[in-house]
């Protein structure tokens, strides 16, 4: 149930099971949003699109895309333009990292940490910006990660940190150049998050040393940051832009 205009949400890389991109879609059609979600994976971003249709009663769309294609993106956006509402808000949420020790960081690895979280984040905000300034409403939200303040750590490494890095800059410059036209642009800036980026891939003992490290004691839940991306795609939610905002359970102090 909605009380705004019906919108359509596009959430990046939410076909992933576990993943924040896949309750984020959840949440934001539990506030109202319709749903479109761009994924590598087809059939992943279209068991989320029935996922989040038959859960919140709302309409919902999932499309093969690599947000690194400029042309996928745009034969993408074109059929979630002529099948559902207006575009109101967008989530960049599709990502990678590279846990690689900068003396064994290729060219190539450097590259597609760069293709996927910057040329592709510019990629998608790029074909709907404009549409979003003519109607003169927009919620864009930015995944960026606590490794762009902090450093890599286990799963982040020199790349992904310079790359989430760079996106605070582009959703701060974004955000002065739509702000006039009802564009909100934000980051949320998760730290270590329960998904398939982290499940399995940490013993036990690790896992409890980095949450000892965690003023909040625990790792935290996909829905921790999904609630955070909905809030910023309010429309009530205007005047916060050119932020970013820490999900991390306080393990940047
Ligand atoms: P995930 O690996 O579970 O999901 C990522 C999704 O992106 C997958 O569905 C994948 O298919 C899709 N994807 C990858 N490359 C793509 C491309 N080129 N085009 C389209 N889709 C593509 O990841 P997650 O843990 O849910 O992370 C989501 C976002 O949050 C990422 O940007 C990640 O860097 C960021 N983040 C995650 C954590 C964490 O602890 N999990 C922490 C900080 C930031």
């Amino acid at each position: 149930t909605t009380e705004h205009t019906p919108r359509t949400a596009v959430v990046t890389g939410a076909g992933s099971r576990r993943g924040i991109g896949r309750a984020t879609a959840h949440a934001l059609a539990a506030a109202g949003y319709h749903v479109a979600i761009l994924d590598l994976d087809k059939e992943a971003a279209e068991d989320t699109a029935r996922e989040v249709a038959a859960r919140h009663g709302v309409e919902a769309l999932g499309l093969a895309a690599d947000v690194t294609d400029a042309d996928a993106v745009d034969a993408a956006i074109g059929e979630v333009e002529a099948a559902l509402p207006p575009i109101g808000a967008l989530v960049n949420n599709a990502g990678i990292t590279s846990p690689t020790r900068f003396v064994d960081v290729t060219p190539a690895e450097w590259d597609r940490v760069f293709e996927v979280n910057v040329r592709g984040s510019f990629l998608v905000t790029h074909r709907v910006a404009s549409g979003m300034a003519e109607r003169g409403f927009g919620r864009i939200v930015f995944l960026s990660s606590v490794s762009a303040e902090r450093g890599g750590g286990v799963f982040g490494g020199v790349a992904y940190s310079a790359a989430k890095a760079a996106l605070l800059g582009f959703a701060r410059s974004l955000a002065r150049e739509l702000g006039p036209s009802g564009v909100t642009v934000n980051s949320v800036a998760p730290g270590l998050i329960d998904t398939d980026i982290t499940q399995g891939k940490l013993s036990e003992e690790r896992k409890a040393a980095m949450v000892a490290e965690i003023p909040a004691r625990r790792i935290g839940d996909v829905e921790d940051v999904a609630d955070v991306i909905a809030f910023l795609t309010r429309p009530e939610s205007g005047y916060l832009t050119g932020a970013t905002y820490d999900v991390n359970g306080g393990s940047h102090i």
